[in-house]
């Protein structure tokens, strides 16, 4: 007999929907046969949907993981001794300001304490005074704290200071409210194994008409070639016309994976999916107050759709994911230096949302632990707040 696998509610990877986990079990399709070109032409599509960009943007679907185009938007974007600034609110905006630093760019860090996020008016500020702004970079979502920030006013500074914003939509994109055209931001980028509800393995960008202004414009020598969007453009563009194309081999099953997967979102509708986060994330948050967990962010303005970074109890130990899976979820530690030993991590997003069963068992578990652990809680009581939570807003 096997033992059932426990239920993954991390920041990513995510439990995938019955329809995506066999659109990526099917046998491996050649990136030649006319399954996968509609199944790539289709993504691309459906990506502009699910970003809400305009025609003239372009989607980018290349193996790799969110790195990779962290990584690739760097590369295209900025040429050593250009400069950037970088809005920071946890571990991965800090990873974006090394993967700059490493190409030579000199950053302008806007700051914040852990758990919060710099006000708009820093940013216009370090805009202002920096002079020779080449783009500006923030985390939707930063996965080590579980700040949200509004991508919105930061586009709208970057486009009047004339610099190029760049969203590291990881943790957010079809989780949380982005609108790439009506905001003018130039590139939103995410990982497969994410709100998306993939596997890990796909690095999905989309880049705006003014990005690829400017990789065309970007002095210097080109890019490794693995990164260079003008390696790519070619066949994105056969794809999205129905024509088979080469440059690198891509990952066939995911790509089979990915056509499912944005087609469930568009299904379900773009803000219809989002609101959908929103409501599970509101039912995991009154359940969090029923077992008096303190979340990292400061507001819950700040607080993501997508994950919980909750603050482990005081005098409680802090092993509490180990104990968790003993109950038969898995959920994450903490990974922000700062408080990697104090907070713990609950993803909620993609698939697991639609299912308000698996919130549940999480919730039950997540209380059982803290109980074992000595806290003073009643899982009951959590679990009566998500009902109550999910009976008023229906998830
Ligand atoms: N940015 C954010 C906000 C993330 O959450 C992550 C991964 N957790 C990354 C970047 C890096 O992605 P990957 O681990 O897929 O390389």
């Amino acid at each position: 007999m096997t033992t059932p696998s426990p239920l993954l509610m991390i920041p990513g990877p995510v439990e995938l929907s019955p329809a995506v986990r066999a659109a990526a079990a099917l046998p491996p399709p050649s990136h030649t046969s006319p399954r996968l070109i509609e199944a790539f032409g289709r993504s691309i599509e459906r990506m502009r949907e699910v970003w809400r960009a305009d025609a003239a943007s372009q989607p980018f679907i290349v193996a790799g993981s969110g790195t990779l185009a962290m990584d690739t938007v760097a590369a295209n974007l900025m040429a050593p001794g250009e400069r950037a600034v970088v809005v920071k609110t946890g571990y991965f905006s800090d990873r974006m300001v090394t993967i700059l630093l490493r190409w030579g760019v000199e950053v302008v860090e806007v700051s914040s304490v852990v758990g919060g996020a710099p006000p708009a008016v820093e940013v216009q500020k370090a805009l202002e005074r920096s002079g020779r702004v080449r783009a500006l970079f923030a985390t939707h979502v930063d996965t080590s704290t579980g700040v949200r920030l509004d991508p919105e006013p930061l586009c709208r500074l970057a486009r009047e200071a004339g610099v190029l914003s760049v969203i590291d939509g990881v943790c957010a994109t079809a989780g949380e409210r982005f609108a790439m055209a009506d905001w003018g931001a130039d590139v939103y980028f995410t990982a497969s194994q994410k709100a998306i509800g993939l596997p890990p393995g796909l690095a999905l960008m989309v880049a705006s008409e003014r990005a690829l202004a400017a990789r065309a414009a970007r002095p210097g020598t080109p890019p490794p070639l693995f990164l260079d969007w003008d390696s790519w453009l070619p066949i994105h563009r056969a794809y999205e016309e129905r024509k088979p194309s080469y440059f690198a081999t891509p990952a066939t099953s995911l790509v089979m994976a990915l056509e499912t997967g944005l087609g469930e979102i568009l299904d379900e509708g773009i803000e219809a999916r989002v609101e959908t986060h929103a409501r599970a994330a509101a039912a995991m948050r009154s359940a969090w107050r029923a077992l008096d967990l303190r979340p990292v962010p400061r507001s819950e303005a700040l607080t993501a759709n997508t994950l919980s970074a909750l603050n482990v109890p005081a005098g409680i130990d802090p092993a509490i994911p180990a104990r968790v899976a003993a109950h038969g979820v898995t959920i994450a530690g903490g990974l922000h230096p700062a408080i990697k030993n104090s907070s713990f991590r609950v993803g909620h997003m993609g698939y697991a949302v639609t299912r308000p069963d698996f919130l549940r068992r999480t919730v039950e578990a997540v209380a059982v632990a803290l109980r074992e652990a000595g806290a003073e809680v009643d899982p009951d009581a959590a679990l009566e707040a998500v009902d109550r939570e999910m009976e008023t807003t229906r998830v």
